[in-house]
Order: structure tokens, then sequence, then C-alpha cells
């Protein structure tokens, strides 16, 4: 049998945000490049079964539920008929807009796609498997392989009511009784889309408390709002055994509550494994670490001098947007440029109702490695925009040195804390100071004014709090 051969300056292995950022950025500094998935088009986990649908779906919860909660300023609406198809359909349509669009993009940048899995056979060469046997050649070569949910013993039966999170986004139905295991980002995103399309969703952590990397004063709202509608969470709680009856999955909890209990389907969302185990990594003398990842140094290259890696296989946090920046940061490399990965905060957004966010440093985080810090909160219930949203229940809250008042961190919880989280994130990239952010105007009146006024509140003189000086 012919095998074909391919040969390129750059090979990119893996298209997803990390990827495809790193292709498109090294074409645009003029180099060769080759990218190379499985799936027949870019976009990677984010695009097609991560980031964009859940986002599709959560708008469409979003919507259901501010239509429920309009009912406290005396508007009700029928309750919502849900056309499964159609909602699939739609999501369906964003993701193929998506993916066509970066194929476009890559195309236009004369970036060769090549659909395949590969496995390296030594630093310049990759074995093309699942297609035509073929071997690609190259001289330098960025791994950007993401990650795969984690599979937990006792839940890895061959059934159809366990789900993992690309199972859940093909929204098969709406079960009556939903169970998600795993109080993280995907649980509690997914969760609030089943509860708003009217499954009863009961969540199980193994942890004291929900979203176990953030800080509890930004977690306590949402969690009351979720205890609302979700039918019961427990934490500290884990599932000892899973059995399929006809009736559906009986689950065994032990922790807070050591109930049998029997759901419709569950969703298994426990984190996430690099993908560093299948790509021959041995051949070129790369050992991944424990949890699997690779190595990397501040320019994402791995022990292999003409080798480097990106993303979710580089090492947490499992990020898209810390991907697409260190796959800029690679191609400016591989360009010749003194690029380093030293960005100072990167973001975390829990994209649930209401939004939880943060960026550098958090409360517990500092204290735990006893960083000096002051810690300034601005509650919602003191912002206009916020009230007239019906929406009081968020914080923003910021950390500052002492002494120069340079911001650290900022937390917010509240709708479209996501959104408003940016400011956060270049404060601390500009090392700016209280002073930077509650001299700037923020629109009035707008949910970004509590960012400015947590400012004030460290600085002693926010408007609309009073404190009495002591
Ligand atoms: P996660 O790490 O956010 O949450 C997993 C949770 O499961 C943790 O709270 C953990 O304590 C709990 N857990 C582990 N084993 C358990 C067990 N046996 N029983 C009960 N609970 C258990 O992981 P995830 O939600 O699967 O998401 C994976 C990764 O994907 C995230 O870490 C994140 O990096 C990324 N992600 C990000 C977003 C976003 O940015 N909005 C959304 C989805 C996923």
């Amino acid at each position: 049998m012919a095998v074909s051969q391919i040969e390129t300056d750059v090979v990119v292995i893996g298209a997803g945000p990390g990827g495809y950022a790193a292709a498109f950025h090294a074409a645009d500094l003029g180099l060769q490049v080759t990218m190379v998935d499985t799936r027949e088009r870019p976009g990677g986990v984010c695009l097609n079964v991560g980031c964009i649908p859940s986002k599709a779906l959560l708008h469409a919860a979003e919507v259901i539920d501010e239509a429920r909660h309009s009912k406290d300023f005396g508007i009700s609406f029928a309750e919502p008929a849900i056309d499964l198809e159609r909602l699939r359909s739609w999501k369906e349509k964003i993701v193929s807009q998506l993916t066509g669009g970066l194929g476009q993009l890559g195309k236009k940048r004369g970036v060769e796609y090549v659909q395949a899995k590969v496995r390296f056979e030594d630093t310049g060469t990759l074995a093309l498997e699942d297609g035509e046997p073929g071997i690609l050649k190259f001289q330098r070569a960025i791994i950007a392989t993401g990650s795969r949910p984690t599979v937990i013993p006792g839940l890895d039966l061959e059934s159809d009511r366990i789900m993992d999170s690309t199972d859940a986004l093909e929204l098969p139905d709406v079960p009556k009784r939903l169970l998600v295991v795993g109080g993280g980002y995907i649980g509690l995103e997914l969760g609030t889309v089943y509860a708003a399309l009217g499954s009863k969703v009961t969540v199980v952590e193994m942890l004291a408390g929900l979203l176990p990397g953030a800080d509890k004063d930004l977690v306590r709202p949402l969690e009351r709002r979720i205890r609302k509608s979700f039918e019961a969470v427990y934490t500290e709680t884990k599932v000892v055994s899973v059995t399929e009856t006809k009736k559906g999955l009986t689950v065994q909890f032990e922790g807070k509550t050591d109930e049998k209990q029997t759901f419709d389907r569950v969703l298994v969302a426990v984190g996430r494994r690099p993908n560093s185990d299948d790509l021959g990594l041995e051949k070129i003398g790369i050992e991944p670490d424990d949890a699997g990842f690779i190595t990397v140094d501040e320019q994402c290259r791995t022990s292999r001098e003409n080798i480097f890696a990106i993303g979710d296989v580089a090492g947490q946090p499992m990020l898209a947007h810390k991907a697409m920046r260190e796959g800029k940061v690679a191609a400016e490399v591989l360009a010749g440029k003194r690029s380093i990965f030293d960005n100072q905060a990167i973001p975390a957004v829990v994209f649930t109702n209401p939004e939880v966010a943060w960026t550098g440093l958090t409360e517990t985080e500092a204290k735990n490695k006893g960083i000096d810090f002051k810690v300034a909160r601005f509650p919602w219930a003191a912002s206009g925009r916020a009230l007239t949203l019906g929406r009081g229940e968020g914080l923003t809250k910021m950390l500052f040195e002492p002494e120069s008042g340079r911001i650290l961190g900022v937390g917010i919880v509240g709708s479209n804390a996501g959104e408003l989280i940016a400011e956060g994130n270049l404060a601390i990239e500009m090392a700016a100071v209280a002073e930077d952010l509650a001299l700037t105007i923020h629109t009035h009146p707008t949910l970004s004014e509590t960012v400015g006024e947590v400012a004030d509140v460290f600085l002693g003189h926010a408007t609309h709090l009073f404190r009495k000086k002591s």
C-alpha cells in the first residue's frame, strides 16, 4: 500500500483553541504550518463538545429561568414548551458555523489541515493512523492534544444512562431524575441546563463545598439559588456503587447521606485528564508527570528542543483561554521571538446562574500561602443596576497588597460576572492599584460600577456603602 508523506516546518497536533491559535499565529508569522486532528474540522473539544455548545444551552436555560423569576415583578408566563430537536439543531448550527469559520480562517492563512490520529516515531516523524497510512515529517512540533473526562471506578458501567459531558451535551432527553457526580464546573453548568429544562437534579460532591477552587463567599449565592432549583445537593458524599435496573440506575451514596436512590440518568463530571498517553511520547523521551501532564518551561518548550506543548496537556488550569495564550507564545518562540508565558492572572469563569468568576489571587490561596493581603467587598444589594435586574445577591470582592493597594485578585459572583471579570484581569496585568480603578469613571447604572466601588471600599470612601470610621 502506498504510504503518503507530508513534510512541514511546524506541525500542530490537536486543533482545539490552543492548537488553532498556535497554528494561525505561526502562519501569520510566516511559518509553514500543518495542523492535525482526528476531527473533520478544527475546534477541538471546546467548540464541538465543550465551551460553545454548553454556553448555547446555558443561554436557553437562562431564558427559562428569567421567565420563571419574572413572576417576582408581576409578569407570569406559562411553563415553557421545550422542543428538544430544535434546541439541539440550534446548538449544532452554532457549532458548525464556528468550526466552518475556523476551517476557512486556516485555509486563508495557508495552514494545511490533516484529519488523522498521529503518534511520534522520533523527534522529526509522526505516523499517521486512522485513515490512509502515512508519515508526517516535521522540523518543530506543538502538542496541543487537550484532555478527556476522567472515569471513576464503579461509575464505568456500560450503560447509556451514564453520561459524560459530551453525552449530556447531546441532550438525549430530559431525564426525570438526574444525578450529577461532581460539583465542579461541568457538573454545575450542565446541572443548571437540565434543571431549567425540567429535570430534578441532584448533585453529589466528594469535597466539603461546591467549586472547590473558588472562595466560599463567591460560591454561597450560587449555592443558595441552586439549592432552590435543584432537588438536592450533597457535599462530602461519594457514590459507592451503581447498578442498573429496569427503573434506572440505583445509586448507593456514602457521606452526608447513606441512602440508595434511583435516577434516570447519571452525569459523571469529576475532572478531566490530559491526552498524553497515546502519543508515542516514550519514543521521543518525553515522560509526562504522574497526572499525565507534559512538563514545559515558560516558553512552552518540552524537554525536547524542537517540541512544545500547550493547553490542557501541559498543565492546569485546563482552560481554553490559557491554552490560546500559550499557543501564541509557542508560535512566537518558533518564529524566533523572545516570548514567554508570564501572565499574572488566568481568569476562571463558571457559567452558572449566577455566574462565578475569579482572577489572580484567591483569598483561600492567599491564606494558604501566607501572603499578606487586605480584602474589600461590595455587595450587589447596594448596586442600583443589580436591583433593576432582580439580582441583588451578587458580590464583587478584591484582594489588595496592604501598603501599595496593588490589586492582587478579583472575585465576582452575579449576572455577567464572566464579562465583568475582564476589568480585573486587565487591572492585574497592568499592576493597577486601588486608585486606578476608583478614579476610572464607570458607567452608571451598570454592574461594572461594583468593580470601581470595591476599590473605593478599600480606600474607605465608597459612595453607596457607609462604614463608620473606627
Ligand atoms: P472539576 O475539577 O471542575 O470538578 C470536578 C469535581 O468533582 C470536583 O469538585 C471534585 O471534588 C469532584 N469529585 C471528584 N471525584 C469525585 C467523586 N468520586 N464523587 C464526587 N465528586 C467527585 O472538573 P469538571 O467539572 O469535570 O471539569 C473539568 C475541567 O474542564 C475543569 O477543571 C475546567 O478546567 C474545565 N471546564 C471549564 C469550564 C469553564 O471554564 N466554564 C467549563 C467546563 C469545564
